[in-house]
């Protein structure tokens, strides 16, 4: 097989040749016939993450290895399987949506089909080789999903964005429709989580982004009300827009800067669930948190259950789409960059030859 593969931090991803894995056991082998290039991609590449203060955690530290095939947003085709995957299911060209956040396959977390929560994470493209490849090996069949009628490109990126965002509301809800619920990000995720509230059937969704353009793309996804964050007073505004201080929140970026806003913006018995991976801290004024009774929540993609559900919710085009660019697997390093300078909206998708 060929992978796209980071072969060092910060250095372009090259062209290399893997020996193509042999399922045994469970395991599922497929051809990737779609990619999507998420913004957790680059901090993998870049080889860690800011922790403010507290310095930078190393990906080499959380065992990531290289080379690496990265892209967890992965759709492909059987090709063959393991011994033990037989009688449930496969054959040979179907088409699947592959769940990347795996674990160790044995744990009571594993088991409950909470993958994502394991302490051994293996995610595919993170701790093992992803879609960023023309083949990928699924460990379980429990782990493919029939994409049902949902465009392929678009349903590579609910195995990220859609479930993280999908996640991320189950989080932050309950809410009433017309009650204000508040996305920071406009980008992928911010956009992903606009299209499936709309097909909740919420009305109020205030967006927030720094940038003009990713507003005005939040707008046309259903967003009912936008807010500039690049002004100051973000907090101040954002409260003023929701007609007082707010009940739920979803930080997208989770940077240093709009933790805080996000964080001045709730109301007594507030909820805010952390989900982006900027970076940085935010200090807490404890009494505040305790008087406030506020709860502050990190949600970390999704499980299984949470992409089957969200997987049927799209089905008949109930979730819109969100803009899509479409690229080819071998252009990965040129549309990482793209993302990295803040250029796309929406997703790039790279898609396989003859796919
Ligand atoms: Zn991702
Ligand atoms: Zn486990």
């Amino acid at each position: 097989m060929r992978a796209w593969a980071v072969i060092a931090p910060k250095q372009p991803l090259q062209e290399i040749e893997l020996p193509t894995p042999e399922p045994v056991g469970k395991q599922v082998l497929l051809e990737v016939t779609h990619a999507g290039v998420c913004h957790s991609d680059i901090h993998i590449w870049e080889g860690e993450y800011d922790l403010g203060s507290r310095g930078v955690m190393k990906l080499s530290d959380r065992g990531v290895k290289l080379p690496l095939a990265m892209g967890h947003e992965i759709v492909g085709r059987v090709v063959k399987w393991g011994p033990e995957a037989e009688g449930q299911g496969l054959a040979v060209g179907q088409t699947r949506i592959v769940f990347p956040w795996v674990g160790c396959g044995s744990c009571a977390r594993c088991k409950a089909e909470d993958d994502n929560m394991c302490v051994q994470g293996k995610a595919l493209g993170v701790f093992q080789n992803g879609g960023y490849a023309t083949h990928v090996l699924a460990p379980e069949p429990r782990h493919l999903v029939d994409p049902g009628d949902i465009d392929p490109a678009l349903a590579a990126t609910y195995a990220c964005s859609g479930i993280t965002v999908y996640s991320a509301i189950n989080k932050a809800m309950p809410l009433e429709p017309d009650q204000p619920i508040v996305l920071v990000g406009a980008g992928g995720l911010g956009l992903q989580a606009v299209a499936i509230l709309r097909a909740m059937g919420h009305r109020r969704i205030v967006s927030v982004d720094v940038s003009a353009d990713k507003l005005a793309a939040a707008t046309t996804a259903g967003a009912s009300d936008t807010l500039d964050a690049s002004q100051p007073d973000v907090a101040k505004r954002l409260m003023a827009l929701c007609g007082g201080p707010v009940e739920a929140i979803i930080d997208l970026v989770n940077g240093s800067a709009t933790a805080r806003f996000c964080f001045d913006a709730l109301v007594k018995g507030g909820r805010l669930i952390q989900v982006g991976l900027f970076g940085g801290e935010l200090a807490v004024p404890l009494p505040i948190m305790a008087q406030k009774a506020l709860t502050l929540r990190g949600s970390y993609v999704g499980s299984p259950k949470e992409l089957c559900a969200l997987v049927g919710l799209a089905q008949g085009g109930r979730v819109a789409g969100i803009p899509i660019t479409r690229d080819r697997l071998p252009n990965a390093d040129a549309a990482l960059q793209r993302l990295r300078a803040g250029q796309v909206t929406g997703r790039i998708v790279l898609v396989a030859e003859g796919a």
